[in-house]
């Protein structure tokens, strides 16, 4: 028989999901594993947005909607984008999708041919190198450094230009390191990136759950050459825990959302009328919502980083955005996918290797959970890792 895709046989499933199904398929199996894997809101979806949707179908909101999104919420999304990041984004300029990750891709076909380069700064949201190579485009990879918060900075950038260059991707909140740019930082990025006249995709699932003094700043409302070339993405799976629901969306500039609009036309039409009308009621709850959701996050988040200092061996960024926490664990003399191996294995502890991040040496940490499950998992860990101490340097 003749060979499948070599562009679908060169990736592999997502290692963040990969863990998931496994923990998943452990825990079925009636094993007591626990998860700091895969980032997913343990919170519930707030009340208003399961209303909405039980309203929805039982009034036969059941058929198709439009390609590019219901009409009110585009409205609705149009007027957050103003109200909450001083972006323009027109209602037509918008696009709602099957969640972020579907955001992301549709950004990425409507803008790449092959041979464009794409700059990702690494560590970096697994999916991000994997769409850029499924469209036959070329992710370039700009190693962040630990000691600078794992920030790309103006240098780093500039050094990885070429003529082929066509993209920035940016996601502040990070996942997975939880850092967040500042708007002096984002400046100096925006400033190569209009002059390198590269289009810059901003995603930005992560806005909302945010620690101390960190602020979110779209790179798109940096001045008018920047939102016009910026998309910014953004979703309901993190802020509004509805991650089953599949709910994303992305504004662009006029021509670049055109595209998109039609190559969801045909890839997916448009995404469930039912989880648009609870991302509707969602968005009107959010001052309601938000503060208890962003108090529950920092909360797990001093409770985690209190738990790791207590583990000897570990190095860190504290996280000031996202709910993750990005550990260097080379002190152990394992690689990251045997060290997840080992904790999974052996204390029933799902974490995700670094490697799938683009970094060697790191374990993803997901902190979102309740304080039970946190209580019980760090107690895994650190006996898995004092288990280990041996290797570790005195
Ligand atoms: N971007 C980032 C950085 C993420 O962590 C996620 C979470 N999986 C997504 C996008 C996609 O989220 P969703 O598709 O659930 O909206
Ligand atoms: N965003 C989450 C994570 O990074 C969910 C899985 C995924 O979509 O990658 O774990």
């Amino acid at each position: 028989m003749k060979t499948l895709s070599a562009r679908a046989l060169a990736i592999a499933p997502s290692p963040t999901v990969a863990m998931d199904a496994r923990y998943k398929e452990i825990l079925a199996g009636g094993r007591p594993v626990l998860s700091l894997g895969a980032g997913e809101p343990d919170v519930p979806m707030p009340e208003a947005g399961v209303q909405a949707a039980v309203r929805a179908l039982r009034e036969g909101k059941t058929r198709y909607a439009h390609m590019a999104g219901l009409p009110e919420l585009r409205s609705a999304l149009s007027r957050k984008f103003h109200e909450e990041n001083g972006l323009e984004y027109p209602p037509e300029n918008i696009l709602v999708t099957s969640g972020a990750k579907q955001a992301v891709f549709t950004a990425l076909t409507a803008l790449l041919n092959p041979g464009d380069e794409v700059l990702i700064p690494s560590p970096y949201w697994v999916t991000y190198p994997e769409a850029v190579r499924l469209l036959g485009a070329v992710p370039v990879e700009i190693a962040t450094r630990f000691e600078d918060g794992f920030k790309l900075t103006p240098e780093a950038l500039r050094a990885a230009l070429t003529p082929r260059g066509k993209l920035l991707l940016l996601n502040s909140p990070c996942n997975p390191t939880g850092a967040v740019y500042t708007r002096a930082e984002l400046s100096a990025l925006a400033a190569i990136a209009v002059e390198a006249d590269l289009y810059v995709l901003s995603d930005e699932i992560y806005e909302h759950i945010l620690y101390g003094e960190a602020a979110a700043v779209s790179p798109a409302s940096l001045g008018p050459e920047m939102a016009a070339r910026t998309a910014t993405v953004n979703g309901f799976s993190k802020a509004f825990a509805m991650q089953g629901l599949r709910l994303g969306y992305v504004g662009a500039p006029a021509a670049w959302a055109k595209a998109m609009i039609a190559v969801q036309s045909h890839a997916a039409h448009h995404p469930s009328t039912i989880s648009q009308y609870a991302a509707l009621a969602c968005l009107e709850a959010a001052p309601g919502v938000l503060p208890a959701m962003r108090l529950h996050y920092q909360e797990a988040r001093e409770y985690a980083l209190a738990r790791l200092r207590e583990i000897p061996g570990l190095r860190w960024n504290d996280p000031d955005g996202a709910f993750y926490v990005f550990l260097d664990i080379t002190a152990f003399g394992m690689d990251s996918v045997s060290l997840a191996e080992y904790l999974l294995e052996k204390w029933d502890l799902a974490t995700v290797p670094g490697l799938g991040f683009g970094r060697e040496g790191y374990l993803r940490l997901s902190f979102a959970n309740s304080r039970e499950v946190l209580a019980q998992a760090f107690d895994r860990l650190e006996q898995g890792l004092r288990a280990l101490a041996p290797h570790a340097p005195a």
